[in-house]
């Protein structure tokens, strides 16, 4: 196992969203602390980020690539947008398709 990224607490959507593209894509992974959110406040607040892990490590260069793809394309347009393939309306901080796993910038 590998660990891909480590989000903010309040980024807790994203990863799980992250996750579900990954497995789209064949790759399993997993989201670790996902639940440990309510927690908060008894336990160490590090210990309370989600982390993105792949499961297999050969897969891992390509979960990343793909990964950063997704967060650079997020990065560059905020505005909430519309998933040109699928209707599906995004806030602005996701760089792919929750519903059908398009990259934003494939349009
Ligand atoms: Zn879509």
């Amino acid at each position: 196992m590998k660990k891909l990224c480590t989000f903010s607490p309040w980024q807790r959507v994203e990863a799980t969203v992250l996750r579900e593209l990954l497995e789209r894509e064949g790759i399993a992974c997993l989201v670790r602390n996902e639940n440990l959110f309510s927690a908060m406040g008894e336990i160490p607040f590090t210990e309370c980020f989600p982390e993105l892990w792949v499961i297999d490590d050969e897969i891992y260069p390509r979960a990343k690539l793909l990964l950063d793809g997704w967060r650079a394309a997020g990065g560059q347009k905020r505005r909430a947008w519309t998933c040109p393939h699928c209707g599906e309306t995004h806030e602005g901080q996701f760089g792919a398709c929750w519903k059908c796993g398009r990259p934003r910038n494939q349009e």
